[in-house]
Formats: C-alpha cells, structure tokens, sequence
C-alpha cells in the first residue's frame, strides 16, 4: 500500500513509525511531515488545507490510503474532497468533525441521544449569559464557541471570574458561548475507532495540560501523556461505549453524518461513572504517541479496516505494558517559544519498539537539529510497569543535549 500522512508533529511522527512496521505498507509519504519523519517515510511539500492539491497529490502518486492527523483538515472538509475522489482516507467529514469544531453541537448531540454530559446552556448575548451565571454561581464553566474561538475555556471559581471571562468572549461586540455546570472527579481520555456503526476502543492515556510540575501555570498543547489511564477500568470503558460513544455515533448515523475516524473522548471519571467533556475528531498530540507505542504495526491494519467500513472483523491486541511519553519543549513555551536552539545527542540514542524520540517542532539546519516550535520532541518508552516505562523515559531525557529545551519532571505522577 501506498499510504499519505498529512501533518507535521510528534502526533504524525508516531502514525508513521507505526504504519511502517507493518509489511503491508509500501511507500509512505508524510505532507509536509519533519526531519524525524523523514527518516520513516518521504516528505512531501503540500498544503494540507487544500483538498483539491491533496486529492491531486494522491491521483499522481498512486496513494491507497490518507491517514489525517491535526484537525484543520478535517474542519476543512479535505476528508470529504478526498471521499469524492474516491481515495480511501481515515477522518471525518466536515460535518461529523462539528463534534470538535463546535461545543454546543456536541452538546445538542449529547441531549439528543441521552449520552451524560455537564449540565449546560448557550448564549449569544452577553447580559443574558451574565444573569444565568449569577443565577447558578460558581464554580462554573465558560467555553467560547466555535472553530475561531481557540482554546477559550475558562473554570471560574467564582461569580466575578466568570463575568469576567464572559466579558472576554464579547470583547469584540459579538460572541457566542457555552456555560456548563462544572464537574468533579478524575480525567482521562478515551480512543475508538468508529467505522460510521461500529466501534472499537484502542486505548487509555492521561495528559498533563498544565507547564509546571504539580499541574501549575499556564495551559499548554500538553506536556506529557502516559497510557494506559488507570481511572478508565474496563468496567468504566463499557459504560462509556454503551451511554456515551455508542449512543452517539447513533445520532450522528441517524442525521445522514455517520462518524468515521477516530473518536477522542475526553471524559470526567467520578464514583465509576463517566461524562463527557468534549470530543475531539483525531488523535491526540501527545495521547497518539504512547498509543501507537503500545499498538506498533497493527495500527495499519486497524486504521486500514476502520477508512474501509470493516472494523466488526478486527481486534486490537496489545501488550499488558504501559507508556509514557515526555515532551521537551522551548524554552519561553507556551509563551514565546525560542527557534533555532541547537538539540544534540539523538544519534546516541537507542530507537527500539521499547523507546523512541519522536519528533514535533525540529527542524534542519546546516545539518544540525534545531528547535522549530513549542513542543520539540516527544521521549517515548514502554515498560512493564508505569515506572520502568518513566524511569526509561527520563533516562533518554538525560542523555539529550539541549540546553534551549525544557521538561517536567513528574510525567505519570498522578497514577504512580
Ligand atoms: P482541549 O485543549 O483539551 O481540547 P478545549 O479548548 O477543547 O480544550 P475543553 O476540553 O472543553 O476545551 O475544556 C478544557 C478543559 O477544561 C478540560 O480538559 C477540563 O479540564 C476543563 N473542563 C471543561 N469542561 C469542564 C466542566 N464542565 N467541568 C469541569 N472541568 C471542565
């Protein structure tokens, strides 16, 4: 098989040292990919955002297979250009990626199908959305709404908190906006592959969104993630599938935009019973490292079955082991992240199904890596247990020279 990646960080970078496990996999290109991508598969110089150039792009290269990795894509309907051109691609359409896109449709989506959820109510006018906060007091939950709105989540202690994020929201006149009961308990995120009707769980991971060490300061992209998630228990990914992604790949089926991808369900964990968050449409960066660690080569086949409408004839088989994932980022993320910083020592480095670096923001430059982004690298390990998996990590960490790089030192500690 001749296979496409599109995207260009540490997510991608995973995709593709899976996928080239597999001996079915013949030619992999990766659109615009990253040089330790490039050392997996060919790079391809392409706008990503245009379905025409991709769908062009596969017809002369004879692609079988597009696996879409960041969101922008799918929000922009490439999925479905490449559908019409009868290219076999892993994402959703435009519409089902709404889930992402959109909070208050998946909100509407979750009512409509009885999947539980924060209690919740929109808003597009701003003295209204003050009374209703004043109303339910805090803490309380304000989300921005839509693609355009970026990360705009606020949990607001109290009163004047949230007014204050709900005068951020209209600060340009206009806005719309999500206000959701806040919810107590444990996080984690939940991976299934949905073929339109079927479903098929890959796997657990946890995240650590805050930069500094003990989940303080700023938010970030994510700054670690280990798998599998301790709180997801078998018992507690039933009730998920059966009252959450079930029910919703259902209603979704139901309103003519069957789901096709893979479905990242972020999901609040209290007393053994799950609800929903939010959904996201694609893998997660950094979630897909620690899962394409523990699914190795088979990730082809499952993506490869999910694109085609097969996955009731798959399942997913891992190890009984566990991975983490670090990441090293630029000094001044989540701020200004500093370019250029000069990273040595990778070649060093033993790259095994055990440990990898997987690459994000690096670039090259006469002929030396250099940092190019915020989050720079991902120092990934499997081990038997959480800790040996961690303890690997960090010892990769140690032998990396990268003085304009940084990492939190306590990846994992909520579940060791
Ligand atoms: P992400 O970067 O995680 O995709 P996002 O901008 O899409 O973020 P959400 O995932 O909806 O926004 O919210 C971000 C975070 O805010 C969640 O991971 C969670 O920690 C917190 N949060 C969101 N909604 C609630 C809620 N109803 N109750 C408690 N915490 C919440």
């Amino acid at each position: 098989m001749n296979i496409l990646i599109l995207g260009s960080g540490g997510r991608e970078h995973a995709l593709a040292w899976a996928v080239k496990q597999n001996p079915k996999c013949d030619r992999l290109i990766a659109a615009p990919g990253n040089p330790g991508i490039a050392m997996v598969a060919e790079c391809a110089d392409l706008d990503i955002l245009d379905g025409d150039a991709v769908a062009a792009f596969c017809g002369e290269n004879a692609v079988d297979l597009v696996i879409v990795g960041p969101e922008a894509p799918l929000a922009a309907g490439v999925a479905d250009r490449l559908r019409a051109a009868d290219v076999l691609v892993f994402g959703p359409s435009q519409q089902a990626a709404t889930l992402e896109a959109s909070k208050a449709f998946t909100k509407e989506v979750c009512d409509a199908c009885g999947a539980p959820t924060a209690a919740w109510a929109r808003f597009d006018n701003l003295e209204e959305a003050k009374a209703h906060v004043r109303r339910e007091g805090a803490p309380i939950v304000i989300k921005a709404d839509g693609l355009a709105a970026g990360k705009g989540v606020t949990v607001a202690q109290t009163v004047p908190e949230a007014l204050t994020a709900l005068d951020a929201v209209f600060a340009g006149g206009e806005g719309q906006v999500v206000i959701e009961e806040c919810l107590t308990g444990e996080e984690a995120s939940f991976f299934i592959l949905c073929d339109g009707t079927a479903m098929l769980p890959i796997g657990t991971a946890q995240d650590h969104k805050r930069v500094g060490e003990g989940d303080t300061g700023p938010n970030t992209g994510g700054m670690g993630a280990y798998s599998p998630a301790p709180i997801l228990s078998d018992a507690v990914q039933k009730r998920a599938l059966d009252e959450i992604v079930g029910p919703t790949l259902r209603e979704m089926a139901k309103r003519g935009t069957p789901y096709q991808g893979v479905l990242y369900a972020g999901l609040m964990i209290r007393d053994g019973a799950p609800k929903l968050i939010e959904y996201n449409v694609r893998f997660g960066d950094p979630e897909c490292q620690v899962l394409m660690m523990r699914l190795g080569g088979q990730a082809l086949d499952l993506i490869q079955a999910c694109a085609e409408g097969r996955l009731p004839e798959m399942t997913a088989h891992w190890a009984e082991d566990h991975a983490l994932t670090v990441v090293l980022a630029a000094n001044g993320y989540p701020g200004t992240p500093e370019k250029g910083s000069v990273i040595q020592g990778l070649g060093d480095l033993p790259e095994t199904s055990e440990t990898m670096v997987f690459h994000a923001g690096t670039r090259e430059q006469d002929g030396r890596l250099v940092a190019n982004g915020g989050r720079v690298l991902n120092v990934t390990a499997r081990g038997h247990t959480l800790r040996e998996a961690r303890d690997r990590a960090y010892a990769m960490v140690d032998r990396i020279e990268a003085p304009g790089l940084f990492c939190r030192a306590d990846i994992g500690w909520r579940a060791l």
